[in-house]
């Protein structure tokens, strides 16, 4: 049997179900799963995504064969909705919209009244005795279709301000401010009619070729115009940023229209069966009478809420569906909990009123902010609509970055001035530059300026600028338009409806009544509560305890991960912080960051001057007080936990490198060297390649004296906590061992050290000595490095450099073109390379398991915050993952997903791991190499 590409949905029945997402896309799975729920939808068909991989393939042709299973899909749809495709009596029209897999808000193109042409007109004229609704679809129709099929799935790259659709928005607001109308309603029927003209003339003007008249071609340009916008500039850096891959392809979904612009009995809406923004269970949406649904999402009319209980200072004049026609807001209810109570999640609703009838349009999981992914969770697993599993696997764990980030300080917001309010799209505090278009945003942003993009709305062109800005802010739209949909996707600060903002695109400014404010210029917005602010508002750091949802959720993901999460941190209010955000212990402490203090570098410069080991011993010992200091007060914050300290790590030439004339004076001056001999040795210490240089344990080997005075430093600090009661695990990690004997060599010094120091005051100290793995060669060589060292930690950063051969410095010169050319999936600096150096973590795990079973093994590189890193480390059986403050909450919670999804037989935190036993990925050294 010939292959399927068409599948068609209506009446009751539909031939597709929610489960055939890949081959169907989100959006045509979902018509036809609210179908087959009895739910009122127009029928209509979907063309696969495997049409669009063939249509690529092709080089834009389409097979032969699809024109009749078109045809007679077509059929089917004209038998249930009693209307015929281009029938001059009583036309059908149609819409042509996309659907990838995952949805793509705004990403990929629409062509809505398909079928509209000089032949169809009048009959629907006469049809619907509304020559007003039929010109106004008309219009939308033309400016539409030039825009989406005859320009952009053209390859047309219209000079900034010449697209055909802003000629048409200029030609419309034009006639507007003419007749002295307010809104797009004023205008009458003759005014569309003229206005339809001017549009066709505009088409033929700027793209040289007349807007077709015939329904057919219609529905062919707008399938083709759909698969060719999977790969326009907006849908493939919307892909880059979600990471959905290329081949996916997106559906086309051709279906009947439904009016919601045929006069005042007619609607359109967009709702969330929960809000989005917040996560409260309250049907929360948006409404516009006499529109179509690109009104509502292109944030042209700010529309009115759904319902009284979601009504704000805002919107509290407006009227809504509730008070409107009580009888329709009851059945748009219970569709709400009917798709509820089936898909078990909020969903994202499309509806359109045409007179009196509601029919649903669209549903799909609706994107939220991290707040409420977390609330919803909770919520739901509390209402049993889903289990505590469910809810755990629901959030992304980067989402709950959002909680996280800070917000702006409410006193220094009282004494801010207020520019302006608006709809609070997306939650927390944002502080920027003004810049009024994305390309000026992502220029700015470029240049480590932190810009708030300004626009009178969004559209998906602009969504570079987007994603880079601190927060975005629209003078038009409500809480559904793009610019709030996408920033909540985003997690970011996000106000939109904003209308006293008066923007000057060209001049580059935005008035508020008497007050300007230009491009650069500072604002400061709170999206949570709709404000804008003149100037810089001081932010507060986040406070995700006082959310309850989060404590819960958090808690529950506490209980259900099996690996420890600590924190990287080389200061007590760090680590107070990391602690405060559930870090079970420090997993790294970057002891050089303790030299560069003014006080203490000029011992270390000293040190680094002597020629003899008795002037080195001299200089470095001067810095033992100040040491030990520093690890009081890290053992103090840490009360008790584990605290892994790494010996000195740095080439020395960091430490006098890029001094000036007169700072080398001064060290003359101080240390008594003469000023050709500090010359001199800088110039000995200047190496070519310093990361593969005079760095890591190679410094404690050639200068045992620095080794020493840390270890006793360490020691020293863990007596006196112990003299004062206290409960101190030290671990003294040496860095870039390579091979066993670094190892023994560090280890036998730092072993000495600790027995003076317990003998000298009387005390038994708990510590471990082990090493960072860095080195693929350490990694290799694990079952001997393990014969000495007691614990692994995975410095990931400097594992990735040396296995990749990438210098960690200077991979930004080359690594936008790996990304870009798909040589790389990603930067393998944020994201783990599993793959490959993956290999050697999970190789080193179980080398140095068979020589020391209980060897406790960590990661403290970058990675150990990263999700996907975070649930690998789970699977190859690491112990604890370490990562900077921020980031431990997302390390906890990505770590109880990866217990989930690969729940591992015993351990539970704290507990170590049998060598390789729960290991799932199947690459392991002891099946593929040899020991
Ligand atoms: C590492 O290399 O992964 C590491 C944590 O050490 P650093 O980043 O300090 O080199
Ligand atoms: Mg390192």
């Amino acid at each position: 049997m010939a292959k399927k590409n068409v599948y068609f949905f209506g009446g009751k029945k539909a031939d597709g179900n929610e489960k055939m997402k890949e081959l169907l896309g989100g959006k045509g799975a979902n018509l036809a799963e609210m179908c087959n729920l009895g739910i009122p939808v127009p029928a209509g068909f979907t063309i696969t995504t495997e049409m669009c991989t063939e249509y690529y393939k092709n080089k834009g042709a389409l097979p032969k064969s699809l024109e009749k299973e078109v045809a007679d899909a077509m059929k089917k749809v004209e038998a249930i909705m009693g209307k015929k495709f281009g029938d001059a009596k009583d036309p059908l029209l149609m819409s042509v919209r996309s659907g990838a897999r995952k949805s793509m808000p705004g990403m990929m193109d629409t062509v809505l009244n398909v079928g509209l042409t000089s032949k169809t007109i009048p009959g629907l004229i006469a049809k619907t005795n509304n020559p007003r609704f039929v010109y106004d679809s008309y219009r939308r129709l033309i400016m539409m279709y030039a825009d989406v099929v005859m320009e952009k799935a053209a390859g047309i790259e219209p000079a900034e301000g010449k697209s055909a659709r802003l000629l048409m928005e200029h030609a419309m607001e034009e006639m507007k401010k003419a007749k002295g109308y307010k809104g797009d309603t004023d205008f009458t029927a003759d005014d569309l009619k003229e206005l339809s003209e001017k549009f066709k003339v505009i088409v033929k003007k700027s793209l040289g070729k007349e807007f077709p008249d015939d329904a057919q071609a219609q529905v062919w340009g707008g399938i083709k115009a759909v698969f060719q916008s999977w790969n326009g500039k907006r849908a493939i850096s919307y892909r880059r940023i979600e990471r959905i891959p290329d081949d996916w392809g997106t559906a086309v979904n051709v279906q009947a229209m439904v009016f919601g612009n045929t006069g005042d009995n007619s609607a359109t809406g967009v709702a969330f069966t929960r809000n989005a923004a917040t996560g409260e269970n309250l049907f929360y949406g948006e409404w516009l009478v006499n529109a179509q649904g690109e009104d509502v999402v292109a944030g042209i009319r700010t529309p009115s809420p759904i319902n009284i209980a979601t009504k704000g200072e805002q919107s509290a004049h407006l009227q809504s569906l509730e008070e409107a026609n009580i009888k329709l807001y009851k059945q748009l209810d219970g569709i709400r909990t009917k798709l509820e109570k089936h898909y078990k999640d909020m969903m994202d609703i499309e509806f359109t009123i045409e007179e009196g009838k509601l029919w649903m349009l669209q549903c799909r999981v609706g994107k939220r902010t991290g707040m409420a992914a977390v609330r919803m969770a909770v919520e739901m697993a509390e209402e049993k609509l889903i289990n505590r599993e469910t809810a755990l696997m629901r959030v992304a764990p980067a989402q709950l970055d959002e909680l996280l980030h800070p917000m702006l300080d409410p006193k220094s917001e009282k004494s801010a001035t207020v520019l302006a309010k608006g709809l609070p799209a997306g939650p927390g505090g944002g502080v920027g530059q003004a810049v009024f278009t994305a390309d000026d945003a992502a220029e700015w942003a470029k240049k480590g300026k932190k810009v708030i993009l300004v626009r009178n709305e969004t559209s998906p062109e602009d969504v570079h600028g987007m994603h880079v800005a601190e927060a975005i802010l629209t003078a038009k739209g409500g809480m559904t338009s793009h610019a709030a949909l996408v920033a909540r996707g985003w997690g970011k600060c996000c106000i939109v409806g904003c209308a006293a903002l008066h923007i000057d695109v060209e001049k580059k400014q935005v008035t508020v009544g008497d007050k300007v404010v230009k491009e650069g210029e500072w604002i400061s917005m709170n999206g949570s509560s709709g404000k804008v602010f003149l100037g810089q508002v001081s932010v507060l750091p986040a406070d995700p305890d006082s959310n309850p949802w989060y404590s819960k959720i958090m808690k529950w993901a506490d209980s259900t991960r099996q690996i420890n999460v600590r924190t990287n941190a080389d200061s007590p209010a760090d680590a107070q912080q990391a602690v405060a955000f559930g870090a079970e212990g420090i997993g790294l402490c970057r002891t050089e960051h303790m030299f560069f203090e003014p006080k203490r570098i000029i011992h270390m410069r000293e040190m680094i001057l002597a020629d003899s080991e008795k002037a080195r011993r001299d200089a470095v010992m001067k810095l033992l007080k100040f040491q030990e200091e520093d690890f009081y007060g890290l053992f103090k914050a840490m009360a008790g936990r584990p605290v892994t300290i790494r010996l000195l790590d740095p080439p020395l030439h960091e430490f006098v490198g890029g001094l000036t004339d007169g700072q080398i004076a001064e060290l003359s001056k101080k240390t008594g060297v003469s000023v050709d001999r500090v010359n001199a040795r800088i110039k000995q210490l200047h190496e070519l390649n310093p990361m593969l240089g005079h760095r890591g344990c190679r410094l404690g080997i050639a200068y045992p004296e620095i080794t020493e005075m840390q270890a006793r430093a360490i020691f020293q600090a863990a007596a006196r906590i112990l003299k004062e009661k206290g409960k101190v695990h030290p671990e003294v990690m040496v860095p870039l061992i390579g091979t066993k004997a670094e190892m023994d060599n560090q280890a036998a010094l730092i072993n000495s050290i600790a027995a003076d120091v317990q003998k000298e005051q009387k005390v038994k100290i708990a510590y471990m000595v082990g090493t960072m793995i860095e080195i693929p060669r350490a990694a290799l060589t694990a079952d001997k490095v393990a014969e000495t060292a007691e614990f692994f930690s995975f410095g990931t950063n400097d594992l990735t450099q040396m296995t990749f051969g990438y210098s960690r410095d200077d991979v930004g010169g080359f690594l936008p073109y790996y990304i870009d050319k798909k040589i790389l999936p990603e930067d393998p600096f944020q994201v783990l390379d599993q793959e490959g150096v993956g290999q050697l973590v999970q190789c080193a795990v179980e080398r140095g398991r068979s020589t020391r079973p209980e060897l406790k093994c960590g990661i403290c590189g970058e990675h150990g915050g990263e999700p996907e890193s975070v649930k690998f480390c789970h699977r190859v059986g690491l112990n604890y993952v370490s990562c900077s403050p921020f980031r431990v909450p997302i390390a906890r919670f990505a770590a109880a997903q990866a217990a989930l999804q690969w729940p591992r037989k015993a351990a539970k935190p704290g507990k170590s791991v049998k060598a390789g036993k729960d290991c799932k990925s199947g690459k392991c050294c002891k099946k593929g190499g040899k020991k």
